[in-house]
């Protein structure tokens, strides 16, 4: 029988196989890590038999989702409602019938966009049941395990969605690192839904850049400058991080700044 695994390290869905993957090349890669008892496999339907997700509003039109108990990296998904369709930023690899019904209920999908591969997980899954599409930057394209002509890859430095819905490479801890950039959020003011391409930390005032985290692996100057240049000419208010309320809730442009300064200053000798 074949089967459509996943890695339960990191949450990513595999190419039907009769059997499991020889290894996961995202967990193999040194920005992750496999775990202590070695590689480990389940399926969509092993994992939704003792799990289930919850949805809580993060800020008004932005629900997050995220699976319970806490499965692989452990991010929450926002879904992000707006009025020519809604957008599922970033993904979780538990996609059940009460989520279908959830999601539903508020609108459905218009697209699915997601940050980096370490929130790929089971995205084709999301993109059939809610017969949409997934944008990717193209500079990832070699960490999608399970191609699907639903995968839109775009490339340069920003895509237009709807709504003024933009996407922004901001590159850093993967080379097609993004964000996206809401002009309705914050009342108004604008939000960025960041990912861990810009990564909220423990003190909300601040923000972090790795190239890896769990491996502490810093970025260089110049790819803390990209980042901060890909951002200059956008209007911010709030950053919606990757986790449950890792959000910066006001003046995070300033933040963005004060942290790169400060990250630049700790690794000057590098
Ligand atoms: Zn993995
Ligand atoms: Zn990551």
């Amino acid at each position: 029988m074949m089967e459509n695994f996943v890695c339960v390290q990191c949450g990513t869905q595999f190419s039907e196989t009769p059997e499991p993957p020889s290894s996961c090349p995202i967990c193999e890669d040194e920005r992750q890590f496999v775990r202590h008892e070695g590689q480990e496999w389940t399926t969509l339907k092993r994992l939704a038999a003792n799990h289930h997700n919850r949805l809580e509003e993060e800020a008004p039109r932005l629900q997050g989702i995220g699976t319970e108990p806490e499965f692989a990296i452990g991010q929450r998904a926002l879904l992000l409602q707006s009025p020519e369709g809604n957008l599922l930023w970033d993904c979780i690899s538990l996609l059940d019938n009460e989520t279908i019904a959830e999601v539903k209920a508020r609108g459905g999908l218009r697209g699915v966009a997601i940050s980096h591969p370490h929130y790929y997980t089971t995205m084709v899954e999301w993109a059939k049941r809610f017969d949409t599409q997934i944008f990717l930057h193209a500079a990832d394209r070699e960490w999608v395990m399970r191609k699907s002509p639903r995968i839109q890859f775009w490339e340069g430095t920003t895509l237009s969605l709807w709504d003024s819905l933009t996407l922004i490479n901001c590159g850093g801890h993967f080379e097609g690192g993004t964000v996206l950039h809401w002009p309705a959020g914050a009342n108004g003011k604008g939000a960025l839904l960041t990912g861990d391409i810009i990564q909220v930390v423990q003190d909300r005032r601040y923000v972090s850049f790795m190239r890896s985290y769990p491996n502490l692996i810093p970025l260089g100057p110049a790819a803390i400058r990209r980042i901060l240049e890909r951002i200059e000419s956008i209007s911010f208010e709030q950053i919606y991080g990757a986790w449950w309320q890792a959000n910066v809730l006001s003046n995070a442009k300033a933040a963005v700044n004060r942290s790169a300064q400060r990250y630049l200053r700790a690794i000057k000798d590098m």
